[in-house]
């Protein structure tokens, strides 16, 4: 089996030194699986502004392409159309543009939607920037509807996107009837499911009830009943996501978006398994 479509892999920005020393070891060997490109995660509210710079040039120093997320957080125009300039200027050509979410213990008057930085990216740079949104398999959290939340979805697309990265989930049929709901809406640009590797239950758990993806109740039984038992977790989720990631890509998903955690494992051995083989070096 040999892999020919799309693959990138997420980070979120170091907060130290030996952070940014481990992130370069993570790149490192996941660069030699030729990536199209990595995505640098920006902090609610504009929170890693700088960390997220930080990281997205040290990735771009070395030669990958490399995509920092942005969001208008609490920001203005001018604060926000700056970095985007400094990201243009620097080589910088792929923005994940998002909403973001409510920083905790900040007010703040509006959230600025996705698609409004959409246009607004558009507005002040072109065409430069390939930008990448955000997509929901099992809708987001706070989508009135399901058709609706495909509705914002094209309004994306509408507004100058060009492609979008879901929300990690582990129903392959979530994504199957997901792309056809969108095909149905007249969304033609490629969506890409993003997949979570599974080191830690409790950390997925929590997170996923935040972020409004589910685990499957058999899935969730069968890591529990590893208790601390690490190794064991580890192998069920590389086995668990290679077949989700197999039945994605039989179903026609375009490529794969893995959430990394900063760490190459298990996201390089679900790949192995995927038959996306690395370069020498
Ligand atoms: P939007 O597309 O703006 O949608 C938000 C909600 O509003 C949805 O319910 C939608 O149906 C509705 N909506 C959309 N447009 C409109 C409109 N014009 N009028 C009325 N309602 C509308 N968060 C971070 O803080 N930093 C990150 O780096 C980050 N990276 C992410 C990467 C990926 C691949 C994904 C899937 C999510 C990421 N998130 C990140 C989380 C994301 O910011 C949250 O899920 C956030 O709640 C929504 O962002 P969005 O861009 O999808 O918002």
């Amino acid at each position: 089996m040999s892999y020919n479509k799309r693959l990138s892999f997420e980070f979120f920005p170091p907060k130290t030194e030996s952070g940014m020393v481990k992130l370069r070891e993570t790149r490192s060997t996941l660069g030699r699986l030729s990536p199209a490109f990595f995505s640098v995660t920006y902090g609610a509210g504009g929170s890693t502004r700088d960390t997220t710079r930080n990281a997205v040039m040290d990735i771009h120093s070395d030669g990958y392409d490399v995509a920092p997320h942005l969001s208008f957080g609490g920001d203005d125009e001018a604060s926000v159309l700056s970095l985007l300039e400094d990201y243009r200027q620097h080589g910088i050509k792929r923005i994940v543009a998002l909403r973001g979410d409510m920083p905790s213990g900040m007010g703040m008057a509006r959230l600025v939607y996705a698609n409004e930085l959409v246009r607004f990216i558009r507005h002040h740079t072109g065409n430069h920037f390939e930008i990448e949104v955000a997509a929901y398999p099992e809708i987001h959290p706070e989508a009135k509807s399901y058709e609706e939340d495909i509705y914002y979805l094209k309004q994306k697309f509408d507004d100058g996107a060009n492609s979008a990265l879901t929300q990690y989930f582990y129903d392959a049929d979530a994504y199957s009837w997901f792309l056809e709901s969108c095909r149905h809406a007249g969304i033609t640009a490629p969506i890409y499911p993003g997949i979570m590797p599974i080191t830690n239950y409790q950390n997925l758990a929590r997170f996923s009830a935040r972020c409004g993806a589910s685990i499957p109740r058999w899935v969730a039984k069968q890591l529990e009943s590893y208790g601390s038992k690490q190794d064991d977790i580890i192998n069920f989720g590389i086995e668990l996501v290679t077949r989700l990631c197999e039945n994605l890509l039989a179903a026609g998903a375009p490529g794969l978006h893995f959430y990394t955690m900063n760490q190459s494992e298990p996201t390089s051995s679900i790949c192995s398994n995927l038959g996306i083989r690395a370069e020498a070096g």
